[in-house]
């Protein structure tokens, strides 16, 4: 709709015209043709302009092999390049000029977008099945990012109890200082979604398997609450990627901390957001001001007019443009290029993960030395509902467990593991346990801990890819070392 936009940003006002000075990133005027968006270098006739652009694949062990990237025409280089670099040499002053004034898209400045970076954003972003997606240095930042593209002070979201504790305390605590207020509501009860949202209320926010109580989210049921209030669902789906597609069951947008299973290998931080391109930010345009009203950083651009020619990417596009710009956290394009390594092999590990948990969950329910084991496959009732309705293939590879002994003989347990890593990290592909109450979520008071299902004697597993006999010779012995 080339008209409206020109009338949403007028030339005198365009921040992307030439000596505006303010944009380092930049916005097309009109949809690009591909040999403009595909990274510098880049074959335009042999690589796809976007995730949704490539050819019908569907298939997450194809995706994570195939979308957004071909190969490099100038080297030959199938593996994506690493470009290690801050800046992008302009081919002239006229170049530089469209690049600015948004005539043509490309390369400037790795702080907003970078091309290794970008094949991993397209990826994940296929993998989701989602529109675009933006890549951040953390987890942590990805979060942030998702819900400050929506909020400003006197704001708040509705988000589940059920929450990593890093999360709780961004937002218990962190969020506050900037005026943004998260309710908290029990994911047992979806209503609980509608009852605590208000005009002020920007997203719903959950983890599809939020461990340490591994009950998932009724993403289909709040979705479907949050659609009819006009508020968006953010689902954190970072220990369900390829068993779940929360995009798929109305969520509007995804998160991963690409630092676990994505990564896979223990080497990296990072993060990333998922635009689903299917929530209709201009049907509630006074509920996101953000994304509707002009923009004064960006001389009065209205992101939800401004990006119209280039579909459905507001959302993802303005944080990209004002979060990234302002608050920076990019991704690093060395951790890129790792994580689309662990990438390549993500839906073949999350099997063998898959597989081992549930074996391991099974030989821990068993066991004398145990007195309960945390895992979706030995749910009943509404929780194993859940579990069936959002998870295919298999139900994850993270579980708790409670010992015999309690506290102290959890502490034994952990400190006589062999082949299991004592580590804060999750999704790796080496099997790994901690104790939650005293490491995670140890910065959260006793009610707070309670009410995100940590109990003092909880130890949390994430089960890797080793061979099924070690990982249970493993348990095994540590859990006799722990009755000792
Ligand atoms: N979300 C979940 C479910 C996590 O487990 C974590 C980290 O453990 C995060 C987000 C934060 O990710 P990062 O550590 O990459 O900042």
């Amino acid at each position: 709709m080339p008209g409206r936009h020109a009338k949403v940003l007028p030339r005198a006002e365009n921040p992307f015209a030439t000596g505006g000075g303010v944009a380092d990133f930049a916005l097309p005027r009109r949809k690009p043709r591909p040999e403009q968006i595909a990274p510098r270098g880049l074959d335009a006739k042999r690589g796809w302009e976007n995730a949704m652009s490539a050819p019908n694949w569907t298939n997450p062990e194809t995706l994570v092999l195939h979308a957004g990237w071909r190969a490099d025409p100038t080297s030959g280089s199938v593996a994506v390049p690493i470009h290690q670099t801050t800046s992008f040499q302009f081919q002239d002053t006229g170049h530089a000029a469209r690049l600015f004034a948004l005539s043509e898209l490309g390369n400037i400045y790795t702080r907003i977008m970078n091309p290794t970076v970008d094949v991993l954003e397209k990826r994940v972003a296929a993998l989701e099945g989602g529109v675009a997606a933006l890549a951040m240095g953390s987890g942590q930042a990805a979060t942030t990012f998702a819900v400050m593209n929506l909020c400003e002070a006197g704001d708040n979201i509705v988000s589940s109890t059920d929450l990593y504790g890093g999360t709780w305390n961004l937002f218990a605590h962190t969020l506050k200082q900037f005026g943004i207020e998260v309710r908290f509501v029990d994911p047992a009860d979806p209503e609980g979604f509608a009852r605590a949202t208000d005009a002020r209320t920007r997203a719903y926010y959950a983890e599809t398997l939020p461990n340490p109580k591994l009950q998932v989210f009724p993403i289909a049921e709040v979705a479907a609450i949050g659609r009819k209030l006009g508020i968006p669902l953010i689902m954190d789906n970072t220990a369900a990627p390829v068993i779940c597609r929360p995009l798929n069951h109305g969520a509007a947008i995804v998160m991963h901390s690409t630092t676990k299973w994505i990564g896979g290998h223990g080497t990296s931080i990072g993060g990333v957001v998922v635009d689903g391109g299917n929530f209709d930010w201009e049907a509630h345009g006074d509920r996101f001001p953000t994304l509707n009203k002009p923009d004064p950083s960006y001389h009065g651009a209205v992101w939800t007019q401004a990006v119209k020619p280039l579909g459905p990417i507001a959302y993802i596009i303005r944080m990209r443009t004002c979060l990234l710009r302002d608050l920076g956290a990019p991704m690093a394009p060395m951790n890129a290029f790792l994580f689309l390594q662990g990438m390549e092999t993500l839906p073949l590990r999350i099997e063998r993960h898959c597989a081992n948990a549930t074996r391991a969950a099974a030989f821990l329910a068993q066991h004398p030395a145990v007195t309960r084991v945390i895992h979706p496959s030995l749910m009943e009732g509404e929780s194993r509902r859940r579990a069936d309705a959002y998870l295919r293939g298999g139900h994850g590879s993270l579980m708790g467990i409670e010992l015999k002994g309690g506290k102290e003989a959890g502490q034994r347990f952990i400190e006589a593991l062999q082949m299991f890593y004592h580590v804060a990290n999750i999704g790796d592909a080496r099997s790994l346990a901690i104790h939650p109450a005293t490491t995670t979520h140890s910065q959260l008071d006793e009610s707070e801990q309670a009410a995100s299902g940590v109990t003092l004697g909880y130890v949390r597993l994430s089960i890797g890819i080793e061979h099924i006999d070690d990982i249970l010779a493993d348990l095994d012995q540590a859990l006799k070392a722990a009755q000792a």
